[in-house]
C-alpha cells in the first residue's frame, strides 16, 4: 500500500547540498523493509516549525513516514562517513545505524538534515545491525526536547516509531526509529576523517561547505579558516557551560559525537545530576571517568585542539605558523568557558554586576552542596524562592553563613527583590528530567505499551521554569543512595 496522495501534502521541501561534497564522504542507503511500523510519538510543534503537517496523515501512513517505508520526494537517502577519538583513541566509523533523508528548507530559510536513526545497516554498520531499541530512541526524545525546552543549543526529536520486529541486545528488545533533526550532523570527527587521509582538497571543501552553513558571515574573511576555528570553539564553550549550568552530563564526548554546529548530539549514556558531586559519572561504560561531570569543559578543549589540528593545512602554508595560529585561538578557550560559565552562575544567583569575589561565592556554594549531598537543580530553586531556608540540608550552620554572604552580596547590587526573583526564575529551572522519571516513562512505554506518562514528563519539560501542580510533582529527587548508571549498548 502506498500513500502517495496524502504524502504529496506533508510539506517536505528537501535539498541534498550534502551530496555535492566529495563522495568519499558518504555513500548511498536505504532504510530496510520493516513489517509494521507504527507511531509511538510524533512531535507536532517540531513538524509545525519545519513547513510539515502532519496532522491529515492516518496513523499508517505517519509511521510509514518515519520508519522510511516511504521517502519524501526529493530525498536522496545517504550515510554519513567520518571518524573520532572514541575515549581517547582513534578510529575510522561513519553512520552505522543512521540515515539522512535529506535537508529540509524550512519556511524561515533554515536548512536542517532529516535522519533516521535505527533505520537499517549501512556501508559503515561494520559488526553492527544498524537497529535500535525503543527505550533508547524514547530516552533521546526525551532528553533532547527537554534540552530545548530549557534553551540549550540540541539537535531535535520529529518522531519515534516502533518497527514491530525485535532487535537483539542483551535481551530482545523491541525495535524503533527515531526521526532526528539537527542544523547538520558535521561532526569534529567528520574533519578527523578527511585529515587521518591526508586530504586537503577534500578537507577545504569540507570547510567551504560548513562554513557556508553555519557561518555565513565570515565567508569573505581573509583568514577565514582561523575565523572558523574560532567560531566553533566560541560554539562549544557556550554550549559546554549551558550544560554545567543545569547539571547535564553527555556521558561520551568522543569527537565523533562534537557536532560542529554547537548543538548537543548523540544522546546515549547521558543524564542529569541530582544530587550535585563534580566527580559525577553515570555511564557504565566510563571507568576512568573521563567525561565527568567536571572534566567535560577540559574535555571539550581536548576535542578542539583535535579539530584545529585537521585545519592546520588550511590555517597557513608554513606548518610552524599554522599551528602557533590554532594554538593562539585553543588558548582562548579557558577564558571563553568561563565568561559563559561566570555569566551563567551570576544570574543564577540573580547577580546583575561582577565582583571579583564572586568566583569564590559560587564555588563555596558548589562546595557546601557536594559535602551537604544537596539537588543541585532544587538548591538553586528554593534559592530562588524562599526566604532563608533552614530545613532538611539547610540546617547547616555552613549554608547559614553563605546564605548571608550572598544576602549582603545580592544588597551591593541594589537590586530589588522581584527583580533578582525573576531574574533567577529565567534561568533556574523547576524541573530537568530526572532520571528515575525518564526510567518510569520507558519502562510505561517498553513493558506496557503505555505512552502516556512519557506524554506527561514530556509536557512538564517543554515549559521547564513553569511552576505549577504537574511541575511540583517532577521537582522530587530519587531516593537517596539510589545510583543510576546508563548504558551505551543502545
Ligand atoms: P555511538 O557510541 O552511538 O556514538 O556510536 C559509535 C559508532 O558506532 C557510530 O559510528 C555508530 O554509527 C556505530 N553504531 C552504534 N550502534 C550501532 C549499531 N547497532 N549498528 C551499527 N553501527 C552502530
Ligand atoms: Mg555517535
Amino acid at each position: 500500500m502506498t500513500y502517495s496522495s496524502q504524502l504529496s501534502t506533508v510539506g517536505w521541501n528537501f535539498e541534498d547540498t550534502y551530496c555535492q561534497l566529495p563522495d568519499v564522504l558518504f555513500g548511498d542507503a536505504r532504510p530496510v523493509n520493516f513489517r509494521e511500523p507504527r507511531v509511538a510519538v510524533l512531535n507536532h510543534a517540531l513538524a509545525a516549525e519545519l513547513g510539515l503537517s502532519l496532522d491529515d496523515l492516518s496513523d499508517a501512513a505517519a509511521a510509514a513516514v518515519f520508519a522510511g517505508q516511504e521517502l519524501p520526494p526529493g530525498a536522496r537517502p545517504i550515510a554519513q562517513a567520518y571518524a573520532g577519538h572514541q575515549f581517547g583513541g582513534f578510529t575510522m566509523l561513519g553512520d552505522g545505524r543512521a540515515i539522512l533523508l535529506g535537508e529540509q528548507r524550512t519556511p524561515s530559510g533554515q536548512l536542517v538534515d532529516i535522519q533516521f536513526k535505527g533505520s537499517g545497516p549501512t556501508l559503515y554498520s561494520r559488526r553492527g545491525d544498524g537497529l535500535a531499541a525503543l527505550g533508547p530512541m524514547l530516552r533521546e526524545y526525551i532528553i533532547s526536547e527537554a534540552m530545548f525546552g530549557l534553551g540549550i543549543p540540541t539537535t531535535r526529536s520529529l518522531a519515534v516509531v516502533t518497527t514491530g520486529e525485535t532487535v537483539q541486545r542483551e535481551t530482545p528488545l523491541p525495535g524503533a526509529i527515531l526521526t532526528r533533526v539537527a542544523a547538520s550532523h558535521i561532526r569534529v570527527g567528520t574533519f578527523q576523517f578527511l585529515a587521518a587521509q591526508g586530504d586537503k582538497a577534500n578537507l577545504r571543501a569540507l570547510a567551504d561547505y560548513t562554513i557556508a552553513r553555519h557561518e555565513p558571515e565570515i565567508a569573505g574573511s581573509a583568514q577565514k579558516y582561523l575565523d572558523f576555528v574560532r567560531a566553533v570553539i566560541e560554539r562549544q564553550a557556550a554550549l559546554i557551560a549551558k550544560w554545567q549550568l543545569v547539571g547535564f552530563i553527555h556521558g561520551v564526548m568522543n569527537t565523533d559525537n562534537m557536532a560542529v554546529s554547537g548543538e548537543t548530539i548523540d544522546y546515549g549514556p547521558c543524564a542529569f545530576m541530582d544530587v550535585y558531586h563534580a566527580e559525577t559519572v553515570f555511564s557504565s561504560i566510563d571507568h576512568g571517568g573521563r567525561y565527568a561531570y567536571r572534566n567535560q569543559p577540559g574535555i571539550a578543549q581536548w576535542n578542539l585542539a583535535r579539530f584545529a589540528e585537521t585545519l592546520l593545512p588550511l590555517l597557513d602554508a608554513d606548518e610552524d605558523k599554522a599551528v602557533e595560529l590554532a594554538m593562539e585561538a585553543l588558548s582562548d578557550y579557558a577564558a571563553i568557558f568561563d565568561r559563559h560559565w561566570l555569566a551563567g552562575m551570576r544570574r543564577k544567583l540573580g547577580l546583575t554586576s561582577e565582583a571579583d569575589d564572586d568566583r569564590e561565592l559560587i564555588d563555596e556554594l558548589l562546595e557546601w552542596m557536594q559535602t551537604a549531598e544537596a539537588d543541585f537543580t532544587n538548591t538553586f530553586d528554593d534559592l530562588t524562592e524562599r526566604e532563608q531556608p533552614t530545613d532538611g540540608p539547610y540546617v547547616d550552620e555552613r549554608f547559614q553563613v553563605w546564605y548571608s554572604r550572598w544576602r549582603d552580596r545580592l544588597n551591593r547590587d541594589g537590586a530589588t527583590t522581584d527583580s533578582t526573583r525573576a531574574l533567577m526564575r529565567s534561568i533556574n529551572p523547576v524541573v530537568i528530567p530526572r532520571n528515575h522519571r525518564v526510567e518510569e516513562a520507558l519502562a510505561a512505554a517498553t513493558e506496557d505499551g503505555d505512552l502516556s506518562v512519557m506524554h506527561r514528563h514530556l509536557e512538564v519539560l517543554s515549559s521547564p521554569f513553569e511552576r505549577n501542580e504537574a511541575s511540583a510533582d517532577y521537582r522530587t529527587p530519587p531516593p537517596p543512595g539510589q545510583c543510576y548508571r546508563t548504558f551505551c549498548g543502545t
